[in-house]
């Protein structure tokens, strides 16, 4: 493991101790060998004057709801130390019981709620203290041998304590096992099937001793396995696997209420561990580390052929396992697997959102590496399911899902948006990611697809007149959420104006084909997954010229005259499916690429307008916006209009002609 302290960084930090604990926290959190997704957590002891002038002795613990990649100093509450040091000497106390007394215990009512290993931070007589989850020295402890292992590579340099309970249980074991103990003879304390502690009244010191055990324990690992260890393969997934794909998504959805995300990693790590005879065996005998549970339950999925019996099949194992371990007050949790093991072909990924869907997929990959490690250094065995369902169950959880979050209206839903890159397109793509969707944004400029940083965008260059680059747009995007919901078809341009009498061919077909075309070919290529999607919505933009046309635009008017009544079609066709379709037309939406400064101010001039003046020249006299088209696409697209298919909506700051 690469040691990342480097002397300069520390250098502009200076003696403050709570900067030094942010900057190692950090380095800790960067490795993701380390920690991934909340697992760990650091602390810093130290003083603080009250507005008494009196000085107390601090704890400065991780906060809950902070990461320590991107941990800072708010993220570390103060708490009395001498308070969590007599908390420490109780002889029982529950989780949420402690919790509040955690929260007593500060000396900021405002910072977040220190973690729940503070008692233990506390108990450790040194002044930094840091724990991580490793995969390395969990792996190893997860083989039948690992605590011996773990003991030949450590020597009595480390502590080795037995797996228990986190939270208050645990920081009295650790009182216990270190009450007759000399802490100066120790580096470092392993919580078998947890995780790793190490300490020092420096920060640079404790830090490295983290990475100098974790380090161990990767050697060992890569000294007993070889490259035939880790499975690596290839599977080129096909139409009918989206498909089966978007089925599956949609009835996974029916086990949350509502929609969710689905993701096909066809990774060469992932259909290799997939490849794998026992892959299914492996995959359902537990995670890497019982607080795994909470993201991605205690055991995968299972699919062969039969996707939506093979959920099922899960659904019925989640339910004995928690009729098994169950006491009285335990309310079971949604019956979805988080990860599943497609054999021969993937994984999939299955969340309510993109975040939770990132956080499945990084630990996933972190567990099969770990499952194949552990299998070549004797077989993998994790904890027993009566472990990991008492931290999946564990009360603190259970309160979270009484408090009852409520959904945003497009939480796991996912859009396609044509003509993305500007304009209406663009806009419509802000405003449904903001409305927590995930969007498959297919645009014909080549810049966009790379400038793309948001994961719940997925964007890819498309010239949606081409019905190949259609399919395999849709492919990718399915691959990657599970499957499509709405449909903003948008992407068209406003061709040269031409009169009739003058009108050359090439001109009239070019708008016949992207303005009317495309838009069926998108659709149709849409709509086997739109079918199984989450009340599914298309939005269609025409235009004003729809129902008032103006001289030499006959190629655009007739393209949108015609799109609409297609989509008025499609209005009647696909009603029993579900499906609605909405038609939309805006008029002088002027803040898009084609309107620039230079061609407003020619238009207006034509008119003899002042810019401003044509630009609202309207009965509500008011600039019409992107942002405005945006928002009545979300508004099709959403539960609002749940009862309207195949309406007309003009956007236009209002138009006589049309009124
Ligand atoms: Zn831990």
């Amino acid at each position: 493991m690469r040691n990342r302290w480097k002397d300069d960084e520390a250098a502009a930090i200076g003696s403050d101790d709570i900067a030094m604990r942010v900057y190692t926290s950090n380095l800790l959190g960067e490795e993701e060998d380390l920690v991934l997704h909340g697992g760990g957590n650091t602390s810093v002891k130290g003083s603080l004057t009250t507005v008494f002038g009196e000085s107390e002795e601090v704890l400065f613990v991780k906060g809950s709801g902070w990461d320590l990649r991107t941990i800072k100093e708010a993220g570390f509450p103060p708490v009395r130390l001498n308070y969590l040091l007599k908390l420490g000497r109780l002889n029982s106390l529950s989780d949420s019981e402690m919790i509040r007394q955690l929260r007593l215990a500060l000396l900021d009512p405002q910072a977040p709620t220190p973690s729940v290993e503070a008692i233990l931070h506390a108990l450790v007589p040194y002044k930094f203290v840091d724990h991580s989850h490793a995969d390395a020295v969990v792996t190893i402890s997860n083989t039948p041998n690992g605590a011996e292992h773990l003991k030949q590579i450590y020597g009595d340099e480390v502590l080795i304590l037995p797996y228990i309970m986190p939270g208050f249980i645990l920081a009295q074991q650790v009182a216990e096992a270190t009450k007759s103990l000399d802490w100066s003879r120790l580096k470092g304390i392993v919580l078998l099937h947890h995780g790793l502690f190490t300490f020092s009244d420096d920060a640079k010191s404790s830090y490295d001793t983290m990475v100098e055990l974790v380090t161990k324990a990767e050697e060992f690992i890569a000294s007993n396995t070889d490259e035939s260890s880790i499975v690596l393969s290839e599977y080129q997934w096909s139409p009918s696997d989206c498909l089966k794909l978007s089925k599956l998504r949609r009835a996974a959805g029916e086990l949350v209420r509502g929609p969710v995300l689905l993701r096909l990693d066809n990774s060469r790590e992932a259909v290799g561990f997939a490849c794998r005879k026992n892959a299914s065996n492996l995959a359902t005998r537990g995670p890497l580390t019982p607080d795994h549970t909470i993201h991605a339950k205690a055991f995968a999925a299972i699919f062969q052929e039969d996707l939506t019996e093979d959920l099922k099949g899960f659904q019925a194992r989640y339910i004995d396992y928690f009729n098994e371990y169950k006491i009285d007050e335990h309310q079971c949790l949604d019956t979805m697997p988080r990860y599943g093991v497609w054999q021969n072909k993937g994984l999939l990924y299955l969340a309510v959102n993109q975040k939770r869907l990132e956080i499945v997929r990084d630990i996933t990959l972190h567990t099969i590496r770990a499952i194949q490690q552990g299998e070549a250094l004797g077989g993998w065995q994790p904890l027993p399911k009566a472990d990991l369902f008492e931290v999946e169950y564990w009360e603190l959880e259970q309160a979270k899902l009484k408090s009852g979050s409520i959904r945003a209206e497009f939480e796991g839903k996912v859009a396609v948006v044509t003509g993305a890159a500007s304009g209406i397109g663009k806009a419509c793509v802000t405003a449904l990611l903001a409305e927590g969707a995930v969007v498959i944004a297919l645009d014909i400029d080549e810049q966009f697809a790379m400038d793309s940083l948001n994961s719940s965008l997925f964007a890819y260059r498309c010239d949606v007149t081409d019905t190949k680059a259609i399919q395999s747009a849709l492919l990718q995007g399915v691959q990657r959420f599970g499957g499509i919901d709405i449909l903003v078809s948008n992407a068209g341009n406003f061709p040269a104006s031409q009169s009739i009498e003058k009108m050359e061919d090439e001109n009239w077909n070019r708008s016949i084909e992207l303005n009317m075309s495309s838009h069926m070919r998108v659709m149709r290529g849409c709509l086997p997954y739109l079918k199984e999607g989450f009340d599914p919505a298309v939005v269609i933009v025409a235009s004003k010229n729809v129902p008032a046309p103006g001289p030499g635009a006959a190629a655009y008017s007739a393209a949108k005259a015609g799109l609409t009544q297609m989509a008025r079609v499609a209005a009647l066709e696909l009603g029993a499916d579900g499906v609605r379709i909405n038609i939309l037309h805006p008029n002088a939406v002027y803040d898009t690429a084609i309107w620039t400064e230079e061609v407003l101010a020619e238009r207006a001039e034509h008119y003899g307008f002042s810019v401003e003046e044509y630009k609202t020249a309207n009965i509500l006299q008011s600039e019409v916006y992107s942002q405005d088209v945006a928002k009545a696409v979300v508004l099709f697209a959403g539960k609002s209009l749940a009862k309207t298919t195949g309406a007309q909506l003009p956007i236009d700051g209002g138009n006589e002609r049309v009124i």
